[in-house]
């Protein structure tokens, strides 16, 4: 959560500087990163400030910090020393950031999401490595914050998970700001000298940083937390699960990101809740993870929902494409918006909304429109007809809906 009150501060610190544009003469900005790390910390506190105490109040024993392992059948080792037998073990480990086997990179040091919020203070240039969510929103951060950035990653484009058209509007929005991008191309090794580092790649010049900060993924730790021991099949990528979130072994269930798939909060939460249930209640309820927003907190924010319109036509359907841009909004000459769009992919015949991909300012809540289609599986040509208020970005979604309506 901390990474997204500086993705606040970074977004002040841009409209300030582009304050001209509005009509507005202000001097330069100048941010203090001790406090704005400060206050980064403080929403956290904030979340964090009920502590033990609903559990507590619930009934449950929480041990923290405490580290558990299991070391067989329904067996923990708690704290390193306590045994504990359970009549049933949810497994919410988490799980761990990737660091890539490049040579020299453990020798010169990088930073992970996490040591980057020890940063005492801010370097002058830094290099992302992983253009994923987490890597392009550290690197608008850490550019609007005045840092020098490039961005690398061996995919050929960046956000790669999501719409071609998504990866180039972030991407020219990206470079407008000055964030160097590097696509396509690996890092091969990094040399450390006189407090700087030396990131070389295989097919393009090497650069000199003061920083490597390292996004490539998230992978899990089974060793770690003792699955082999207890016969809990697992890989890199997670738990091995049925749908109802229950390990090979009958006593065991695994929830949120021990389990891979879609890593967010939102899906960890709905997990652990269906998870604990069939625990405890002898239940068998399952999860739908068929409509799972995906949100990006980049400026222009990203956020999709269903599959993209290559899925659809790989998985055989026949589908309609529905596109509106930004600038094409009202409300986005109103804000002086320049980038992004909404693309709607619809199932030819049925007209059900299979995937919709928003790149805009507040495209994280924009995403819910079609979320909520999805659930019910709303013909996009019902919430085409549907009034939207103007001027809004939503009005966008209703442009879209009717162009893939084809009326
Ligand atoms: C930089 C960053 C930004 C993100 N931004 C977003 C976002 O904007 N929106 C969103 O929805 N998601 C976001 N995510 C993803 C989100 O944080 C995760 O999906 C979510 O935290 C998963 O919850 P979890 O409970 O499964 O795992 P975690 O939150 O990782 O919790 C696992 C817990 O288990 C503990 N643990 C691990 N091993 C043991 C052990 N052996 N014994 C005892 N305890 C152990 C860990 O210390 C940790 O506290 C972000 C992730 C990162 C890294």
């Amino acid at each position: 959560m901390p990474t997204k009150a500086l993705v606040r501060t970074a977004r002040l610190l841009h409209l300030i500087r582009g304050a001209g544009r509005y009509g507005i003469k202000v001097g330069a900005p100048e941010l203090e990163w001790h406090r704005a790390i400060g206050r980064a910390f403080q929403v956290r506190d904030h979340m964090l400030r009920f502590g033990a105490n609903p559990f507590n109040k619930a009934g449950v024993e929480v041990r923290f910090p405490c580290q558990a392992m299991l070391i067989g059948e329904r067996k923990l080792l708690i704290g390193g020393s306590e045994e504990v037998e359970a009549t049933s073990v949810l497994i919410a480990a988490g799980m761990e950031p990737v660091v890539p086997p490049v040579p020299g990179l453990h020798e010169a040091g990088y930073l992970d999401n996490e040591r980057i919020l020890d940063l005492k203070e801010l370097p002058h240039r830094i290099a992302v490595i992983g253009s994923g969510p987490i890597g392009c929103e550290f690197a608008q951060i850490f550019s609007r914050f005045g840092v020098q950035v490039t961005l690398v990653d061996l995919s050929a484009r960046i956000l790669p998970q999501e719409e071609p058209e998504t990866s180039a509007a972030v991407r020219a929005a990206f470079e407008a700001e000055g964030i160097e991008i590097r696509t396509g191309i690996k890092m091969t090794s990094v040399e450390a000298a006189n407090g700087m580092k030396r990131a070389f790649f295989e097919s393009c010049a090497s650069i000199e940083v003061d920083e490597i900060l390292v996004a490539v993924g998230r992978s899990l730790d089974g060793e770690a937390l003792g699955l082999h021991t207890a016969g809990i099949e697992w890989s890199n990528r997670g738990i091995k699960v049925n749908d109802q979130l229950r390990t090979s072994r009958p006593w065991a269930w695994a929830a949120g990101d021990v389990v891979g798939g879609p890593l967010f909060t939102h899906v960890a939460t709905e997990m652990g809740h269906v998870a604990a249930r069939n625990a405890l209640r002898g239940t068998a309820d399952r999860l739908d993870l068929r409509i799972v927003p995906r949100v990006t907190f980049t400026d222009p924010e990203v956020a999709s929902v269903g599959v993209t319109e290559a899925a659809a036509k790989k998985s055989g359907r026949k589908v309609r494409i529905g596109f509106a841009r930004v600038v094409d909004a009202e409300k986005a000459q109103i804000d002086s918006l320049e980038y992004g769009h909404v693309k709607v992919v619809a199932d030819a015949k049925t007209g059900e909304l299979l995937g919709c991909h928003i790149v805009s300012e507040s495209a994280g809540d924009m995403i819910h429109e079609a979320v909520a289609m999805m659930a019910a599986r709303t013909p996009v040509k019902v919430v085409a007809k549907a009034m939207h208020a103007y001027p809004t970005l939503s009005e966008l979604m209703r442009s879209a809906l009717n162009s893939a309506s084809g009326a």
